[in-house]
């Protein structure tokens, strides 16, 4: 396993449609294997494959549990609801912007293997579904947003949030 260089914006391989992945060879392994390590890294919740630079559907997750799913070929089957929150990227390091995503995600994928399952995210997971597929198609969450949040913003929008759970 090795740690891959991530891209950052203004890398024209963010800004491309990436290739369906057809070979699930000792190749595309290397590459999950490498995500993960880079991810685990880097300590972000997601990372897709066009941000190591290669152009192919493949992404790596870290669900609810802290365990780390690999999702080739992602799509998403069916959305609702709707939440609003901060969103980070580590291909634009440091920032976060406001955004509105649904709440509730299903998706459909293929493991390292090529079987398709299908599954649903809540809440973190369905916005991590939906920013790490949006890459596949050179599309970066920053395009959702009017600005980048202050730190200010920032802390205030966890403070109300906590807020809110202290009251439910
Ligand atoms: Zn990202």
């Amino acid at each position: 396993m090795a740690i891959r260089r991530i891209v950052t914006q203004g890398d024209d391989r963010l800004a491309k449609k990436c290739r369906t992945v057809t070979d699930f060879n000792k190749r595309l392994h290397v590459l999950l294997d490498d995500m993960q390590e880079t991810l685990a890294e880097a300590q972000g919740a997601g990372l897709a494959a066009p941000q190591v630079g290669i152009l192919r559907r493949a992404v790596v997750i870290v669900d609810d549990e802290e365990n780390m799913l690999e999702l080739v070929n992602p799509e998403i089957l069916e959305e609702s609801g709707e939440q609003r929150g901060p969103e980070g990227c580590l291909s634009v390091p440091g920032k976060w912007g406001m955004v509105t995503r649904p709440n509730c995600v299903r998706i459909k994928a293929q493991d390292r293997y090529g079987n398709w399952f299908e599954m649903e995210g809540e809440g973190l997971m369905a916005r991590c579904f939906c920013h790490e597929i949006e890459h596949l198609d050179g599309h970066l969450y920053v395009e959702h947003i009017d600005h980048f949040l202050t730190d200010e913003e920032v802390e205030a929008f966890y403070e109300e949030e906590e807020a809110r759970k202290g009251e439910r």
